[in-house]
């Protein structure tokens, strides 16, 4: 697949964008040597400063660079404790006891960037390469929504002008078009977010058109010496700065929110969790909205891609807890996903921390997988391995024995509550109110089309215990219509 021609459709890329100009080192607002020096600065934390510091974050508001520094350096497991309680003291505070779920689609693997930790880079010859047609993307879409009962997508793609703006836009459309008949209703993809090569902002404003949901970059690494080993010469993705502002451009171009990442085991995680925290502050600062959610992928194998095993920087299960807990801290508002990459036996155990606020399930990453119904993982068709190939039922089942709701929940969006209202609402703690009550309703929903009746038993409960805790948080009127929107749907209503 490395040809002359894409080596020349790279080249195009960079010309049109005029990405050379974002180079330089040093013009953007990730200063390596300060985060070092900050990092360096608290390593032995005092416990009353700590205690300072979480209440700060359990009011909601973001942390300084300086004091997500002297968290970081915190080494008391007693006090590691306390974190790990604030940390859930404010998602619940914020989001109250719902987990959202949704699934990745890929639509494509051809790719111009030669990143060395990614099954898709160009030079990888082991690689399937296929781009779905519009009508193979309607079909992943018909099993989703139809027969899985997602509500939520994540559509991914290399970067390519085969799967370029214009085909991302085509894709979000085609997905939004599909309706399929359920067992009592009907199901449809709701929300379309969108993981994609960092784009112009005549690119963003014409996605705005059709309808993305978050539009989701990760930084990968925000060490600029490491982005630029792994991300070689002469590639689209070797322009670090060109990828950092992708948001800022996103929020220009009128789209509503943006998901921010770093792909950890590619450099020291302390480093990166202070870059991210520079990221939404940056955010905050110009635009009045932070970063909607956070992802916090680990480095995972994928074919004939030997940089994953030769890594120094392999992030251990305990400080990717620890990774979870301070991005809750820092960012106390954020929306945070944690994905299939991880195996089921670490899921489970951070989504017990009750910190994290989406996850994916019933996850294929294989291009085309969900309509051809491959059931084995087929690294040649992937960009890496996942780790937990469970199902949304088994998924949802799990949350429902822990004790957490699934939210099918797109309402916000259509009534506005987004960027910067969406914000002020988290902030108060008010959003959790109308994500209860929307949780419960389409819970049931997905429970009518979708569940077997073994699921259905454990996730009643659930249900029961929310409508008991909002039958004391929201207004009598409100919790009469709750009632009734519950007969509705019971009665085949969507
Ligand atoms: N190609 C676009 C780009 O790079 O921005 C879209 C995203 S890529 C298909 C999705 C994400 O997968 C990347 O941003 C990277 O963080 C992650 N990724 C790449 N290789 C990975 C690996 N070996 N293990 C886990 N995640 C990986
Ligand atoms: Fe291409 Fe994205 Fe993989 Fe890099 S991470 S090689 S840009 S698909």
């Amino acid at each position: 697949f490395e040809t002359v021609e894409t080596q020349s459709l790279a080249d195009q890329i960079i010309k049109e964008n005029e990405i050379e100009r974002y180079l330089e080192k040093g013009r953007d607002f990730i200063n390596d040597e300060e985060i070092w020096e900050k990092l360096n600065k608290h390593v032995e934390p005092d416990p009353v400063r700590v205690r300072e510091i979480l209440a700060k974050s359990l009011a909601i508001e973001t942390l300084e660079p300086d004091e997500l520094a002297v968290l970081i350096n915190v080494k008391d497991p007693e006090l590691w404790e306390e974190m790990f309680a604030t940390a859930r003291e404010i998602k619940k505070k914020v989001y109250d006891n719902r987990i959202v779920t949704f699934a990745p689609l890929y639509c494509g693997n051809l790719c111009i960037n030669n990143c060395l930790y990614c099954g898709f880079r160009r030079e990888n010859k082991v690689i399937k390469r296929r781009v779905l047609t519009i009508e193979e993307v309607k079909r992943e879409a018909e099993v989703l929504a139809g027969e899985i009962g997602h509500k939520r997508l994540i559509v991914v793609y290399g970067e390519h002008p085969a799967t370029g703006a214009e085909y991302i836009r085509d894709t979000i459309e085609a997905i939004y078009s599909v309706k399929v008949k359920t067992r009592r209703g009907y199901g449809q993809i709701r929300r379309v977010n969108v993981n994609a090569a960092p784009m112009s902002i005549d690119e963003l404003k014409m996605l705005k058109e059709v309808g993305i949901g978050t539009y989701q970059v990760f930084q990968e690494t925000y060490h600029h010496e490491t982005y630029a080993q792994i991300h070689p010469k002469g590639t689209v993705k070797h322009h670090y700065q060109w990828r950092l502002y992708c948001h800022h451009r996103a929020l220009e171009a009128g789209v509503d929110d943006v998901g921010l990442g770093v792909l950890f085991g590619l450099y020291d995680w302390r480093f990166e969790l202070m870059g991210l925290l520079y990221h939404a502050r940056d955010l905050e600062k110009k635009f009045g909205i932070g970063p909607h959610t956070i992802s916090f992928p680990r480095l995972e194998p994928a074919a004939n891609t030997p940089f994953v095993q030769e890594t120094k920087y392999k992030v251990s299960d305990e400080d990717f807890k620890k990774v979870i807990c301070l991005i809750r801290l820092a960012v106390p508002y954020t929306g945070m996903i944690l994905t299939a990459r991880e195996p089921a036996h670490i899921r489970r155990e951070i989504l017990g921390l009750g910190i994290v606020t989406q996850t994916d399930a019933s996850t294929k990453i294989g291009i085309g997988a969900y309509s051809d119904r491959y059931t084995e993982q087929e690294l040649e068709r992937q960009q890496f391995q996942i780790g937990d190939p469970r199902s949304l039922e088994e998924v949802i089942r799990e949350l429902a024995e822990m004790g957490y709701i699934t939210s099918f929940c797109t309402a916000g969006y259509r009534c506005g509550r987004t960027g910067e209202r969406i914000m002020d609402l988290l902030v108060k703690g008010k959003e959790r109110i109308f994500c209860k009550l929307n949780a419960v309703l389409t819970f049931k929903e997905w429970l009518d089309d979708f569940a077997s009746e073994e699921t259905k038993e454990v996730a009643q409960k659930v249900i029961e215990k929310e409508m008991e805790e909002l039958k004391g948080m929201v207004p009598e009127g409100v919790y009469q219509k709750l009632l009734e929107y519950y007969q509705r749907i019971e009665n085949g209503e969507r």
